[in-house]
């Protein structure tokens, strides 16, 4: 390991007296309420050398000098250089411990690098194919922004790397949206992940995320091994991942409720795709269309409730939690008895205690009884280092009506 030059020891944050505990135990987080003194004018994206209040050298992190994280750390060791290389061989390491799961054969699609939880903070990049569709979220990762596209595009296989950093959180950074083909050439339209035999086109230009909910593979096989036989209700179905799936697996039935035309559109041409009927769709608000079917006295198997982030942060709590509540009441009524529910949270700021909870008041509500038969968690490609577990935002469970 070389030293680092002394040039580049220019810029440094002193923390606060105290403040230096959570990096000790490597959380790679500085908040800006942590640092008494910024020596240098770092610039965005910058290498700064990180001491505690006496002086004792931390590490070397990216400064942002917009966001409240006004550090990530790059290295908890400081005679470590930062540069090309150790920016490199983190994107080419977090890659390599996905071998496995792309060399498994159940699919073609992953995510290649989770920021911090990988080592690169600030940096997604997730796989489909040849095509890699990747997300630079803070300055520190901007600041590297050609290395990485090089990184990416050096692993075996890859032909297209396309940038989405069109993510609100970039602009808490100071950082404007930036979209468009970093490597290679423009992301096919016909994009697909394949996953178990099914294809699932991916929208790397307009989709979510980067174009597919990777994070909900488990699921997914889940959702496969479960649906023979059932009348099947998705609610907040995006793509119809969930539905066709249920469909491929022989439900009896297939209920689609979004309230996104583009993203039922896509649901129809995923359908299309995998040859198989995507039967009833519902366009329009959950919270309106399951009290309609309510009222109709529908009932399914198996119903899915996967909603989008109710809750961004700690202060939306309470609100989420109450939309959580209604919209799993009103899923939980809709169920037979005997019958499945599989109820997912993406909200990093409410863990599974809350959710759970939140989950157990709807039941009572619906005065139903749900047991608890399994749970969810995002899958391996998005690891949960345990120095660092903001990383963890997705969270489900697998509930049976026991009447
Ligand atoms: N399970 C899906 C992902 C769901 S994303 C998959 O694996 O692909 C959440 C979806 O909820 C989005 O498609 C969004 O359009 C939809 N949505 C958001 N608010 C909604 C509402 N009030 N009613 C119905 N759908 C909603």
């Amino acid at each position: 390991m070389s030293e680092v030059p002394p040039s580049a020891r220019s810029a440094s944050i002193r923390l606060r007296p105290d403040r230096h505990r959570s990096l000790l135990r490597h959380h790679p987080w500085v908040f800006s309420g942590a640092i008494d003194r910024v020596d240098g004018d770092p610039q965005p994206g910058a290498n700064v050398l990180v001491t505690a209040h006496d002086g004792t050298e931390l590490g070397w992190a990216a400064y942002s000098p917009e966001s409240q994280i006004r550090a990530r750390m790059w290295t908890f060791e400081p005679g470590q250089q930062v540069g090309p290389q150790l920016v490199t061989d983190r994107v080419t390491a977090a890659a390599t411990r996905r071998d496995h799961l792309l060399a498994a054969g159940d699919t073609d699609s992953a995510r290649l690098v989770f920021s911090e939880a990988d080592g690169v903070p600030g940096l997604v990049a997730d796989r489909y194919g040849d095509t890699v569709v990747c997300q630079l979220t803070t300055a520190g990762a901007e600041a590297w922004r050609e290395v990485l596209a090089d990184a990416l595009a050096a692993l075996p296989g890859v032909r297209c790397v396309h940038e989405r950093s069109d993510a609100e959180v970039r602009s808490r950074e100071g950082l404007a949206p930036r979209v468009g083909t970093l490597r290679g050439d423009a992301p096919s339209p016909d994009l697909v992940a394949h996953e178990r035999g099914l294809r699932f086109f991916v929208d790397a230009e307009g989709g979510h995320k980067t174009g597919f909910y990777l994070d909900q593979r488990d699921a997914r096989a889940a959702i496969a091994g479960a649906a023979a036989g059932q009348r099947v209700l998705n609610i907040c179905s995006y793509t119809g991942a969930f539905s066709i799936i249920s469909a491929s697996a022989g439900a009896a039935s297939v209920t689609s409720i979004d309230s996104s035309g583009p993203a039922l559109e896509g649901a129809r041409r995923n359908a299309e795709l995998n040859d198989v009927d995507l039967g009833e769709v519902i366009e329009g608000d959950a919270f309106t269309v399951l009290r309609g079917l309510r009222d109709r006295a529908r009932q399914f198997d198996l119903v899915l409730l996967d909603p989008p982030k109710l809750a961004n942060n700690d202060r939306q709590l309470d609100k989420a939690s109450r939309a959580y509540k209604d919209l799993n009441l009103l899923a939980t009524k809709l169920l037979a008895p005997g019958g499945t529910l599989m109820t997912w949270s993406c909200s990093g700021a409410m863990g599974m205690d809350l959710f759970q909870k939140v989950v157990a008041g709807a039941a009572l509500d619906a005065r139903r009884a749900l047991h608890v038969v399994g749970r969810f968690h995002q899958p391996s490609d998005h690891p949960v280092p345990l120095a660092f577990p903001e990383a963890e935002y997705l969270k489900g469970l697998r509930l049976l009506a026991a009447d």
